[in-house]
């Protein structure tokens, strides 16, 4: 996770225009000093969504909605602190410097992401307006993908001629040691040669590689040859396609999981824009995480009908359960992938693929049917103990439960085998704790995050929220060093009147630890009709937390054995005191 040192985030919060950010989003009308039109958050005919001119805010007056540019991308578009802070600064043409951190500082990541566009450029103009490209060319047509496929995509063609590529890069000031940093060079040879190149992106957009396919029978290596680990490029992190579809996977919360890039775009271009390619059958726990991070509930599996693709659906399909989100495969015939059902049959004999698929559990019946015998009771009770094992691997005990439930249903066996009742195996709900959490967890950190976060995200529409805080905490009550700077910069901001929108919060950090903790806080989503009494609860907390601490120490100190009787009587005195105010929140 990157950290922006102050002065670039100075730069970029002078240059945000909030309007020009929401512009996308939101229909404006000029009205006197205001630009108002309807509200992205909720459902309206006549506008009430308001941003004063200059403002750094923007306000509705319907559902209350409020906050800054970089709030909005994080609840409408669903980004991270550090992906909202990025895509502004690229919006807004502003380089960011990041904070020395433990890593060694290579070349700004704008610079190489600059590399990457110009080279994408170049090979777009090669594919249309070049005699090799029109090979390329011919063969993109000869599968469906027209000009405006290519177009939208930015396919291009890598030249076969060596040093062309590199001359051109070089004769517009990106070097050669640039071009090997991102992995357009190799050992002084072009990395793509003689393929179609199509843009690999991160999720908000930005290129980072390239996926490159040959068209020629004797060229030379894979069908596929994907941009080597760079800085900007990490295989197991990507999910292609992203950029296309993330607003509508975060609105509809659901997901099309495919294998390949061309089947992730023809889709999209299709109109299925919840789209997304996991490059090949690897896709795994990273990319799982950013799709259930976006809120993903339901995720449709629509891999190749082969044994690869068969058995990386059981693979990708038992991660997703794990983490609670409901899977449906979609059965596509064996030597068919979605790319060529669109392009032979539409868009429509595709939905009607994605209507009949099928629930993960019933998947998994048929697929363990084809190597043993369900019509025998030995074969039977393998395929249901199999599975039922994998389902108690599950996270969410609801979901092991309903699963469970459903796979006797499916097998006609009597659920009382596989223990789905509550009362007769609690067992079952306990999660094995290898499985618990990927990260540390440190519930202190956890508890102030969660303060700070109401605050930030809902002080502004709740003005109650801070003086509550206030009358409640000192800093002492914070154990987080990060948290209690970021608490005293939020009172001192409110304080003076100045603003305090998140960017501000973030530049007037001067430590990166600080940084980190604020894109931390602005993870997660608040649910604002809970926040008040949430915050509550999150005060109660810290107060509970700290009149336990004051008692520990307090039994430290005297069990210690070095204070005199005097002491130790005056210590146990207030103990006991102690003991008796327990603290309460004054409302
Ligand atoms: P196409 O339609 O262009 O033939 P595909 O997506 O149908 O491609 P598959 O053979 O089904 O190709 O492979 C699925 C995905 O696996 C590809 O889109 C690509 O991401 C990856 N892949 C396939 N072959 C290779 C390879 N040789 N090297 C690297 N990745 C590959
Ligand atoms: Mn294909």
């Amino acid at each position: 996770m990157g950290t922006f040192s102050r002065s670039s985030l100075e730069h970029l919060r002078s240059r945000i225009d909030l309007v020009e950010v929401l512009n996308p989003y939101v229909k404006f009308q000029r009205s006197g000093a205001a630009f108002k039109g309807l509200c992205p958050f909720h459902e309206e005919k006549s506008p009430s969504f308001i941003i004063q001119k200059g403002d750094s805010h923007y306000h509705c007056f319907g559902c209350g909605a409020h906050g800054d540019a970089i709030q909005f991308l994080m609840t409408h578009l669903r980004m991270s602190f550090v992906e909202a802070v990025e895509h502004l600064a690229d919006r807004f043409q502003v380089p960011l410097e990041e904070v020395e951190t433990n890593q060694p500082k290579g070349t700004p990541k704008t610079i190489l992401k600059e590399a990457l566009v110009k080279a994408s450029q170049f090979y777009q103009f090669c594919l249309l307006h070049t005699p090799d490209g029109q090979e390329a060319l011919v063969y993109l047509y000869a599968r469906g993908i027209d000009l405006d496929f290519i177009n939208t995509f930015e396919f291009g063609y890598a030249p076969r001629s060596t040093h062309v590529f590199q001359k051109m890069m070089n004769e517009q000031k990106i070097s050669n040691a640039i071009l090997e940093e991102v992995g357009l060079v190799t050992r002084g040879r072009d990395f793509f040669s003689d393929r179609i190149t199509i843009p690999i992106r991160d999720s908000v957009g930005n290129i980072i590689g390239f996926s490159a396919r040959k068209f020629k029978p004797d060229t030379y290596g894979g069908k596929y040859v994907n941009s080597p680990e760079t800085p900007l490029f990490k295989k197991s992190k990507i999910l292609f396609a992203l950029s296309y579809s993330r607003k509508t996977i975060a609105k509809e919360r659901r997901a099309l999981v495919v294998e390949g890039q061309i089947d992730a775009l023809r889709l999209i271009h299709s109109g299925f824009l919840w789209t997304v390619a996991g490059q090949g059958t690897a896709f795994g726990e990273e990319q799982a995480k950013d799709l259930i991070q976006l809120g993903v509930r339901q995720v449709y599996l629509a891999l190749d009908g082969d044994n690869a693709g068969q058995e990386a659906t059981l693979k990708i399909g038992h991660i997703f359960q794990k983490n609670g989100v409901e899977v449906l495969v979609v059965q596509l015939p064996e030597k068919c992938d979605p790319d060529l059902i669109l392009q032979e049959k539409g868009p429509q004999e595709f939905q009607k693929f994605l209507e009949k698929s099928i629930e993960y559990i019933q998947f998994y019946v048929d697929r363990l049917s084809l190597i043993m015998n369900i019509q025998t009771p030995a074969g039977k009770n393998e395929i249901v103990q199999t599975i039922a094992k994998k389902i108690r691997e599950w996270d969410h005990p609801l979901m092991v439960r309903e699963s469970l439930r459903s796979l006797a249903k499916i097998t006609q066996v009597p659920e009382s085998i596989l223990n789905t009742g509550e009362e007769n195996s609690p067992q079952i709900y306990i999660k094995k704790s290898a499985s618990v959490t990927f990260f540390e967890v440190d519930p202190d950190r956890i508890l102030e995050a969660d303060l700070l976060r109401w605050l930030f995200l809902m002080g502004d529409t709740l003005p109650e929220l801070l003086p509550l805080a206030e009358e409640n905490l000192t800093s002492d009550h914070f154990r987080i060093h990060a948290a209690r700077i970021l608490f005293e910069k939020y009172k001192t901001a409110v304080k003076e009147g100045r603003t305090r929108d998140l960017l501000s919060l973030a530049i007037d950090l001067d430590q990166a630890e600080a940084q980190l903790f604020l894109a931390e806080v602005l993870q997660k989503k608040v649910n604002r009709d809970r926040a008040k009494a949430c915050f509550i609860e999150t005060i109660e907390k810290m107060l509970e937390r700290h009149w336990m601490q004051q008692r520990e120490e307090i039994k430290l100190k005297i069990y210690s054995g070095r204070c005199s009787e005097e002491e130790v009587l005056q210590l146990a005195k207030r103990f006991d005191q102690l003991k008796k105010e327990r603290p309460q929140i004054i409302i």
